[in-house]
């Protein structure tokens, strides 16, 4: 056997989960398919709940410099605004290559084998290990897989199980403002019920630079036109630089995200599905960097307790209660007709603030 776990994805699921298996001492192998370290990818935001998970692996806070302190809610229309108020840090803008690098780098300190540059091009789930092919590189073997792929779901079947998706489609689109990284302090604008039935959108600026991100049902078009209307409407009140349209080679468009709590199972033969592969994404925020990190992290104190069991299989299968005993509020879309919600946001302080601790920390509403 050439490792004890191996893991597919060096996105941060599967290096959070490298980082907890090579600290707790286990032979890990980890292969993305990107090469490291990853290329810019922009301005994001993460939840709080992300320092005390890189602090688990043992990486640098210091990807975490930029706490979000400035937040808007906005109507559709742009009309309304309100500014909850926070008791503690909702979240962190970051820097995504330096963050996702930083993970990496703790999975490699921690003695993971990081195989960069390469595909996995299918898996088998054997009696007695799991393998690994690829086009142009030799098979590895392990005792278990982790599958943490992200939103392809190309292997999800290979390891018997079933993915169900959603139904929003994400386009994203980043670029400079001009603004000196130093002087610009960050703001985040979340504008709600941007479709009727349930999209968003986000604004958010720090470092110098300013991403826009709709989420709305529909079809890839209906997000890419959505964005497009959205950033025209922000640069008209003002709240983004003039201009600012999605350029086709800046935009990301991304299909509906699979839901965790909609598929029956995480657990195939010596294996376990995490991350975005497993649906691991809030339902009202489309945050996805934290729960990924946090499905790993379960899955990581699960795969210790197989790796010493006889029954390894057994302990395995306890991965489906214990992420949806720990994480399930957390996903869950909030239990609220949103059309009779939202304007409540901006006339009613409380309201606002209870969204924001929703949005940011996947409290219930
Ligand atoms: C443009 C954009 C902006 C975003 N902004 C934010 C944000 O600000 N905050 C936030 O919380 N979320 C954000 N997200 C979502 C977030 O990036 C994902 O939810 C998160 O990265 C999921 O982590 P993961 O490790 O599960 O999957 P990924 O990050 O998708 O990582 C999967 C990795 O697996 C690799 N891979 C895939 N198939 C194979 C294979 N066959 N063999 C080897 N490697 C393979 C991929 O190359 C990738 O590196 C954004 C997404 C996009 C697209």
């Amino acid at each position: 056997m050439d490792y004890d776990v191996l893991i597919v994805g060096s996105g941060p699921a599967g290096s959070t989960a490298a980082a907890l298996l090579a600290k707790a001492g286990h032979r890990v192998a980890m292969v993305g398919s990107q090469p490291f370290p990853c290329k810019p990818a922009g301005i994001g935001w993460v939840g709080a709940q992300a320092a005390p998970l890189l602090e688990s692996l043992g990486a640098s806070r210091a990807v975490l410099n930029r706490p979000i302190a400035d937040i808007t809610f906005l109507s559709a229309d742009l009309a309304k605004a309100a500014s909850p108020r926070t008791r503690e840090t909702p979240g962190y803008f970051i820097d995504r290559a330096a963050f996702e690098n930083a993970l990496i780098e703790s999975a490699t300190s921690a003695g993971a084998h990081a195989i960069h540059g390469a595909t996995v091009t299918d898996v088998s789930l054997r009696e007695k290990n799991v393998e690994a092919r690829f086009r142009d590189r030799d098979p590895i073997q392990g005792r278990i897989l982790l599958l943490a792929n992200g939103r392809s779901s190309a292997l999800v079947g290979r390891i018997g199980l079933t993915a169900t998706s959603g139904r929003c489609w994400a386009a994203y689109f980043c670029t400079p403002t001009g603004t000196p990284p130093a002087r610009d302090k960050g703001k985040i604008s979340i504008i709600l019920g941007l479709t009727r039935d349930g999209g968003y959108g986000l604004a958010l600026s720090a470092a110098g630079q300013l991403t826009v991100a709709v989420s709305v049902p529909g079809t890839r078009a209906d997000a890419v036109s959505r964005l497009t209307r959205l950033c025209a409407s922000l640069a008209e009140g003002e709240r983004i630089p003039a201009g600012v349209d999605p350029q086709p080679d800046r935009l990301v468009i991304v299909p509906p995200p699979l839901n965790a709590l909609e598929m029956e199972t995480h657990v195939g033969k010596h294996a376990l599905l995490i991350g975005e592969a497993g649906g691991f994404v809030a339902a009202l925020s489309n945050e996805g960097v934290v729960p990924a990190m946090w499905s790993a992290s379960i899955a990581a104190k699960v795969v210790t307790s197989a790796l010493k069991s006889p029954q390894s299989q057994d302990k395995l299968m306890t991965f489906d209660t214990r992420w949806r005993l720990e994480m399930a509020e957390y996903l869950r879309s909030p239990n609220t007709d949103m059309q009779f919600l939202v304007p409540l946001i901006f006339s009613n302080q409380p309201m606002a603030d209870r969204m924001a601790a929703a949005f940011f920390r996947g409290d219930s509403i």
